[in-house]
């Protein structure tokens, strides 16, 4: 089993996180159960601070809160002085209702809507990362109607794109993100955001790809935008203050996955940034990134009662557990892989290979294939690891199954931070027609 944080295999034979026993979780909380190790979120946050600090450049670290964003996460994150990036009117409420300062928080997205630029402009969010010109003028319209201005990053598409292990800089162009380095797009947009009577141009923004674990993209990245800030300054005479380098810090799921330390990504990023900035003879910009899945992924595991099981002589055992894609469908869309433990008998030797399948009414609702575990038994819990990003903020109501609720846990105490939905909750927003309603009285 690959323990990490402050999981460990406790004296019972069972899995501990946060100094609190699995089993007890289970059957305090009951099942599913994202579980997140806090102190492991706090110390991935310390890395990010504590690297950058180590490097002298000034900087922002900013939570890509799409990752996992309930109100605890936004004050966590606040807590360890990071900022925090959403992507959509939801995320901006739930961080405004975290209390998060607006002043910290970045506004994403490829199609904000005129509501959504709105409601950041009322809440005076610090940044808005534009990504085309309909935004860019809409974003400048609104902030007149309102007498305020605003700062903007520009999204540019640089012209890497990261699949994981390699870097394709062709065709990197086909995506619905950004303004284009190579065809004029993105500097056009400068000249227009320069022009803007209400947008401060602060600086501009790339993000390559996610699960990345080399360095090499972000140098690319780093130094593309370093020649392109160069011809800005020459055609322009304006210097960006920022370059946000986005996110993509890759972790490790299963044994194989290897990441970089978090210390390695930033002193590429910041090397990177310095020597191609220098040698244009501009200034050192401030250096932002947008970690999310670095920061809570690994921290979060994913708590199973495992009920049925149907074996197929010769061929595969099937263990169903009682979620599934509905609480984490990575391995449905993108064939993701996790490892998995009994939290119960977490030091008991592994007998038989299963594949772990969830409940909703999909084939394809499969979490593991070929597991190997100890003999498993109905009642059983079945601890999934690496859960915490892109678990809980992609979760669905698919069947109608309620989401899980999530702890955090830490210090031999677990507190509720999100509590598991209700069947009231399933149905609040059902409106039915009076025609369709059924006569409780018939006279
Ligand atoms: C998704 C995203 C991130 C975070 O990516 P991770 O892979 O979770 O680190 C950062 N910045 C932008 C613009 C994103 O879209």
């Amino acid at each position: 089993m690959y323990l990490h944080g402050t999981s460990k295999i406790n004296e019972h034979g069972r899995l501990e996180i946060g100094g609190v026993d699995t089993l007890e979780l289970a059957q305090r909380f009951g099942t599913p159960l994202y579980v997140v190790d806090e102190a492991l979120v706090r110390r991935r946050c310390k890395e990010y601070m504590d690297a950058f600090r180590a490097s002298g450049v000034s900087f922002d670290v900013s939570y890509a809160s799409k990752a996992f964003c309930v109100k605890a996460m936004c004050r966590l994150v606040e807590e360890e002085g990071l900022s925090l990036d959403v992507v959509s009117d939801g995320e901006l409420y739930t961080a405004l209702e975290a209390g998060f300062p607006a002043e910290r928080i970045h506004f994403h997205g490829n199609n904000k809507t005129a509501e959504e630029l709105a409601m950041g402009l009322d809440a005076r969010i610090g940044f808005f990362v534009v990504d085309n010109f309909i935004e860019m003028h809409l974003l400048n319209e609104l902030a007149k109607e309102r007498g305020v201005r605003t700062n903007v990053l520009l999204r540019i598409t640089p012209g890497v794109e990261a699949h994981t292990h390699e870097y394709i800089s062709t065709g990197q162009e086909d995506v619905k993100f950004g303004f284009d380095l190579g065809n004029g797009s993105a500097m056009k947009a400068v000249r227009d955001a320069l022009e803007a009577t209400q947008l401060d141009l602060i600086g501009i923004h790339s993000h390559i790809g996610s699960q990345i674990f080399e360095v090499e993209g972000f140098r690319v990245a780093a130094e593309k935008v370093a020649d392109f800030a160069a011809d800005v300054r020459r055609e322009t005479g304006a210097e960006f203050r920022v370059v946000n380098l986005g996110g993509g810090f890759g972790i490790r799921y299963v044994e194989g996955d290897k990441p970089l330390m978090v210390a390695d990504y930033v002193k590429a990023i910041t090397d990177a940034v310095k020597e191609r900035f220098t040698s244009h003879g501009l200034q050192v910009p401030e250096i932002w990134i947008e970690p999310g899945r670095s920061i809570v992924g690994d921290a979060g595991t994913t708590l199973y009662t495992i009920g049925t099981v149907k074996e197929i002589p010769g061929i595969r055992k099937y263990v169903a557990v009682d979620g599934g894609m509905t609480d984490n469908p990575r391995p449905a869309l993108y064939d993701a892989k996790y490892e998995a433990a009994l939290a119960n008998r977490a030091n008991e030797e592994a007998e038989e290979v299963v594949s772990i399948a969830g409940k909703a009414c999909e084939s394809g609702d499969m979490l593991i294939w070929d597991l190997a575990l100890p003999r498993v038994r109905h009642g059983d819990i079945l601890a999934v690891f690496c859960t915490g990003a892109y678990n809980y903020s992609m979760a669905s109501n698919y069947n109608r199954i309620r989401r899980p609720a999530v702890v955090f846990a830490k210090d031999g105490k677990a507190e509720l931070v999100v509590r598991r939905e209700t069947y009231e909750d399933l149905v609040s927003n059902d409106v039915v027609p009076e025609r369709l309603r059924k006569m409780s009285v018939v006279k």
